[in-house]
This record gives structure tokens, C-alpha cells and sequence, in this order.
């Protein structure tokens, strides 16, 4: 039995006092992978190890309550496309990684910026100008939009007079010839099916990529928000292999043409997890994506775009199917995980919750819905009244390029003004949990909780909806206690003696610092089950 002292440091329980403080005390006592005692207690007792805290902050090692750990993993073995200022910076680097990669037939890359192109249309001749005789797909940051080339186009057959799909827009010229632009997966599906799968040695480089990223963040938990079928035993690889510093749930993606022929694949893959796994890994969440996104005009609405007035966006669910698809993995014991974006999106998820509820004998459901970007009044408060987790991204609630240049003219003044109330459905007693959905925005629970409390881009920068701003305790309760419920771990997410010993300790204490420097804090030590996973 090994035992470990942290000390000289503020440790953050994360339990609420009845003044609304949480509970802080001053030293950790762990022994193998549980903690066992706080304070005075775990100081006189002897250790084999100690650690000088050296004035820092120790709390319950953070979860991540959406992410994409396998995309992110593997966009950085991809033609480099982020962070980059124009289409053609973007060719110019594709076209200059496929030069230097002639045996790669399919040329991807991820991550780019869709905000670059006006009304976000990305042309395929941009990247014939680079790249004419070899296919190229990229994906944008978004995770929504796709821009191909022509050879892409070609090899798809997608040419004039291509249906449309009723699940994603192939966007289309004046001549109607597809531009190159490809919204939701209707769209793109037929093209990524013709790419071959990567291999699993990369497939490995970015699971233990991803991990170690996590690590190095103070991160113990995550969850893998889009897992298709050849997934899971990439996982299962990987946990045999040794590579994962976190304990890993997958959601299993709902198809909405084919979720009643999914359901033996999920209770298969549930089972096979629980034979083959090592105990890292779990797969109780079924993935449901209620709408896309706004920056697409994917986002689903229930009043009609500002700037596209006979449009309201693009349910991927018919609205009384999802109900029951969501019933029927509620029945078999699943967790729904539902992507909503729209107050339309929002409310299909609510009322298919609220259904399932109705319908099936109760349980210890964890229904989360997450993004939650537009919410209707009407609907506020039905988080907290179905038991619905709010699951929010907060390094995105601010007023930065995708809302001025994509969301905003889309949305109008009235709805740009009412977007991710946090506080407001905090206040309102549902609980809250936060996810990073890094590779599209960073994966650093510190970064977001910077914005949470602040809302602002940075120093004098305006505060973006104030009342929807939360306190440094909540946001660190949404990263910790907030995604541990989500996660159904009852032995997590507080510093106790008895639970789980994740563990993150940063240099500074973050209630103490200005709020815009949160996201700098430097993490020094992370803990998963007692095993140190990151030294900083
Ligand atoms: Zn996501």
C-alpha cells in the first residue's frame, strides 16, 4: 500500500458549506488509488510520499463532458489547416503537405476556420488550384462543415442535378454545380464512406496524443461524444496497450435512418466493452444529434433565420422518432447524450426526455443535453423539471468572430442576445456540466472556466451577457462534481476520503487571481486512480 501526502496547498473539496462557500482545507491524504483522509488528519499521518503543494490549489481532477478524443488525436497527423487566416493560406498548406506525402491518396485535413468564406462557401476550385488530381477533404472546426475539391466531388459523383440529402445541404452554385461545401453528415457521409479507414497505428498515436494532452490538463474523465461501431475496438486496444491516463466513456452515435437496427450493436458493444475491458473503459451512452449547428444554418430554430427567412435550419430528427428512439435506449439502460444547438433542437430534446420519463419505469437517468447554445424561455426551466443536465462548452460563450461574422446576422439581436444561460439554467436548479468538444475548441478545463466567469475576450474587452456569467466555484463544480454526475461516477468529482483518488493540483489558486488570467494557471500534477498521470 502506497501512501501519498499532498500538502502546504488550498484543497478545494468541492463541497457546498451552508454560507454557499465550498469546504477548503489544507492537505490530501491517498493511499493506492483512493483518498482516505483531509487536513489535519492526513497530516499526521505518515506517508511514503510527500509532496510540497508549494502554496498551489488541489481539487478533484477534472472530467471532460464532450469531447473528441480520436478526431482531435488524428488531426495532428493531417495537412495542417488551423489556425490559418484565408482559403487560400489553407490551399497553399494542403497543397504544400500533399506535395511532401505523394504515397497519401486521400488528402484530409481538420480544423479549419469556416468563418473565412463569405456566408461560409468554400470553393472546390481553390484547392484544384493545389491539389487537382488527388481527392482532398477537409473539416472544419465546426465539425459540420466539409470543403472538398473537385476530384472529391467527382470520385462522389456528386455533379448537377445531385439530390439533395434530407439530413445535410450539398451546396450548390448559380448553375448548380456543388461549390465544394458540404453541410452535416447527409452531406458528406457519401464522401467520407469512400475514404479508407486510418490504420491503427495512427489510430493509437492519436488515442495516446489525446491522452496525454488530457493529462497534462488536470483531466481524468472523459467522454467520447461520437463513437461509430470500429471505435469501440480501438479503445479496447488502446486500453490493453496501455495508453489511456483516463477513465473513458463512449456514445455510441444514433443513426436517424437506422436506430431500431442499432439497437442489438449497442447492448453487443455495451458487452463487449464490459468482457474485453480492463475497467477504463465504459460504453453507457447512446450519441443523438437533435440538430446542427447555426453557424451552418444546420442549428434547428423555431422561429426562421434572420438572414435565410424561409428557412428554420435542419432537425436530423424528425421530432416524434427521436421520442421514441430515445425511449427505447432508455428502456435498455443507455444514457442519452443529445447534441442541441437551436431552441428547436433544445426542445426536441427536452420533449423526447420528458417522454422516455413518461413512458419507462424510472431509473438513475443521466440525461445530458449538450452545446445548448439557444434556449426558448418556455424551456428554461424544464432542465431542472425533466432532470436534464445542462452540458455546456464555456470557452465558447463569448462574442468572438464565429458570433459576429456567422451567428449573430443569423440569429437577429433578440436571440444573439440569449445564447449558452449558463447562470440563468444554473439558477433555475438543473445541474450543469462542462466539456471542452476539443479538437474544435481548446481542451483546457482552465480556458473555459476563464470564460465562464468573465464572458469577455479579454482585458477592457465588453462582458457578454453578465447574468449569464457564473462564479469560480460553480464553474470548477461543472468541470468536476458536474461532469461526474453526468458521468454516473457516485466516487467522484469531490476530494473525500473514500473517493476516487483523481486528483489536479495548479500553481494558483483560481478564486484568488484575476479572473482573465484563470486559463494561465499552470497545472503541476494530475492523478488518475491514485496513479500520477502529469508532472508540470
Ligand atoms: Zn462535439
Amino acid at each position: 500500500m502506497a501512501t501519498t501526502r499532498i500538502e502546504n496547498a488550498t484543497v478545494w473539496t468541492g463541497h457546498r458549506l451552508p454560507s454557499g462557500d465550498v469546504l477548503t482545507t489544507d492537505a490530501v491524504l491517498v493511499r493506492d488509488d483512493r483518498i482516505v483522509a483531509l487536513g489535519g488528519t492526513a497530516r499526521s499521518t505518515d506517508a511514503d510520499e510527500v509532496i510540497d503543494g508549494q502554496g498551489g490549489f488541489v481539487l478533484a481532477a477534472f472530467g471532460d463532458g464532450h469531447v473528441h478524443p480520436v478526431f482531435g488525436g488524428l488531426e495532428q497527423q493531417f495537412a495542417p489547416v488551423r489556425d490559418m487566416s484565408s482559403p487560400l493560406e489553407i490551399a497553399a498548406s494542403v497543397g504544400a503537405w500533399a506535395r511532401s506525402h505523394p504515397e497519401t491518396e486521400w488528402v484530409r485535413g481538420e480544423g479549419f476556420d469556416h468563418t473565412l468564406a463569405p456566408e461560409g462557401i468554400f470553393l472546390a476550385s481553390w484547392l484544384d488550384a493545389e491539389v487537382p488530381d488527388r481527392p482532398v477533404v477537409l473539416r472544419a472546426t465546426d465539425y459540420h462543415t466539409v470543403w472538398v475539391n473537385s476530384e472529391a466531388l467527382r470520385r462522389a459523383n456528386y455533379g448537377v442535378g445531385i439530390a439533395q440529402p434530407h439530413d445535410g445541404e450539398i451546396v450548390l452554385s448559380d448553375d448548380g454545380m456543388p461549390t465544394g461545401t458540404l453541410r452535416e453528415w447527409g452531406a458528406w457521409r457519401p464522401v467520407y464512406n469512400l475514404m479508407p479507414e486510418p490504420p491503427l497505428t495512427m489510430l493509437m498515436d492519436a488515442v495516446s496524443f489525446a491522452s496525454r494532452s488530457f493529462a497534462s490538463a488536470g483531466i481524468s474523465w472523459i467522454q467520447d461524444a461520437w463513437v461509430e461501431p470500429s471505435g469501440v475496438g480501438v479503445w479496447l486496444t488502446a486500453e490493453q496497450r496501455g495508453l489511456l491516463d483516463q477513465q473513458v466513456d463512449l456514445a455510441l452515435w444514433a443513426d436517424p435512418n437506422s436506430w431500431r437496427e442499432q439497437l442489438d450493436g449497442f447492448q453487443a458493444s455495451r458487452a463487449r466493452v464490459a468482457a474485453e475491458g480492463g475497467g477504463q473503459v465504459s460504453a453507457r451512452t447512446i450519441k443523438f444529434f437533435a440538430d446542427g449547428v447555426i453557424e451552418s444554418a444546420t442549428g434547428a430554430l423555431i422561429e426562421p433565420y434572420c438572414d435565410c427567412p424561409h428557412s428554420r435550419g435542419l432537425p436530423n430528427w424528425d421530432p416524434e422518432e427521436m421520442k421514441l428512439a430515445v425511449a427505447a435506449i432508455d428502456a435498455l439502460g443507455f444514457t442519452a447524450h443529445i447534441h442541441a444547438i437551436g431552441d428547436f433542437g433544445v426542445r426536441m430534446g427536452l420533449d423526447a426526455t420528458e417522454y422516455a420519463s413518461r413512458v419507462n419505469a424510472p431509473w438513475d437517468r443521466r440525461w445530458v443535453i449538450v452545446h445548448t447554445q439557444l434556449v426558448d424561455p418556455a424551456d428554461l426551466a424544464r432542465f431542472a423539471e425533466i432532470g436534464v443536465i445542462a452540458n455546456f462548452e464555456p470557452y465558447w460563450s463569448k462574442f468572438d468572430s464565429w458570433q459576429t461574422e456567422l451567428t449573430a446576422p443569423r440569429l437577429g439581436p433578440d436571440r444573439t442576445a440569449r445564447q449558452y444561460q449558463t447562470g440563468t439554467i444554473a439558477n433555475l436548479g438543473a445541474t450543469i456540466s462542462f466539456g471542452s468538444d476539443w479538437p474544435v475548441t481548446t481542451y483546457a478545463p482552465l480556458e473555459g472556466i476563464q470564460v465562464a466567469v468573465t464572458r469577455q475576450m479579454g482585458p477592457g474587452e465588453p462582458v457578454w451577457l453578465p447574468d449569464e456569467r457564473v462564479s469560480v466555484d460553480a464553474a470548477l463544480s461543472a468541470y468536476t462534481s458536474g461532469v461526474a454526475y453526468q458521468a454516473g461516477r457516485s466516487d467522484a468529482g469531490y476530494v473525500r476520503p473514500g473517493a476516487v483518488a483523481d486528483l489536479a493540483w495548479i500553481a494558483q489558486d483560481p478564486r484568488a487571481v484575476d479572473p482573465l488570467t484563470i486559463g494561465a494557471i499552470p497545472v503541476l500534477g494530475t492523478w488518475y486512480r491514485g496513479r500520477r498521470t502529469f508532472t508540470g
